[in-house]
């Protein structure tokens, strides 16, 4: 009987030491596998916009969570992390968030030397314009959206009129107004730069026929003198003496720093 117990002690014993060895390797195996999920997942170029991508491991079941950008992006990442050795079963719980409409401009002076960006939105509202400008005589000056993309020195005239959707006269003070690419005026600082947002709710970086992003493009000139807001064609603001094309280019923070 005496022995019996005994065995019956030890059996339980080497039992106990198996399961906690077991757990702890299961512990190891787990870490091994996010990690390896999560390796495979970041160096994946197709799924370059993942973001707070945590992932996590039991047993070879595998969650993950983050944002994606599109359900393509979701279900990419799923499919990509069930291609991983020893994962069994992926739990999807990345949250789709689309990323917004954005473009941007790069504006060169009649030089052709850099002179500052801005950065498009699409807002509830219409097109957010985020000026970053340098170099520029300060003041205040008209600046507007033109209606093709080209922006060929000196003059700029290449830039052709105001974008004009609507066939109106130019200027927010105009009773006949406004064309959907006027933007008022800019303030240039003594330093020579400008910091600062305008939001034109009548544009849209979307399909339309007021869309910055057309056959043929668009640009933002920015004029010698201020708007009048209500002269028509151009609210007697003088030459343009800065002009940046309207550019669908994935946005980056670094791009808004760097004068391209
Ligand atoms: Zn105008």
């Amino acid at each position: 009987m005496k022995i019996l117990m005994t065995t019956l002690g030890l059996g339980f014993l080497m039992f106990s030491v198996a399961c906690q060895s077991q757990s702890a390797n299961r512990q190891v195996n787990d870490a091994q596998l996010s990690a390896a999920v999560k390796s495979k997942l970041t160096s994946d170029t197709r799924l370059a916009s993942l973001t707070d991508l945590d992932v996590k491991a039991e047993n070879g079941k595998v969650s993950l969570s983050g944002e994606a950008e599109s359900e393509e992006v979701k279900r990419l990442s799923e499919e990509t992390a069930q291609g991983v050795s020893g994962v069994a079963r992926v739990v999807n719980n990345l949250e789709v968030t689309p990323k917004a409409e954005t473009a941007e401009a790069h504006f060169v002076d009649f030089a052709g030397n850099p002179v500052g960006t801005a950065l498009l939105t699409e807002e509830s509202g219409g097109v957010k314009f985020h000026f970053k400008l340098n170099k520029l005589p300060a003041g205040f000056h008209g600046i507007h959206v033109h209606e093709k993309g080209d922006c060929t020195k000196p003059d700029f005239k290449s830039a052709g009129k105001h974008f004009n959707p609507e066939a109106r006269q130019h200027g927010a003070a105009n009773p006949k107004g406004f064309h959907a690419g006027d933007l008022g005026n800019i303030e240039v600082g003594s330093g020579g730069t400008a910091d600062l947002e305008v939001t034109a709710p009548q544009l849209t970086l979307k399909a339309s026929d007021h869309s910055l992003i057309r056959p043929g493009g668009t640009a933002i000139i920015i004029h010698a003198g201020r708007d009048d807001e209500k002269s028509d064609p151009s609210g007697n603001s003088g030459n343009p003496i800065a002009c940046g094309v309207v550019d669908k280019a994935a946005y980056t923070h670094t791009a808004i720093h760097t004068n391209r």
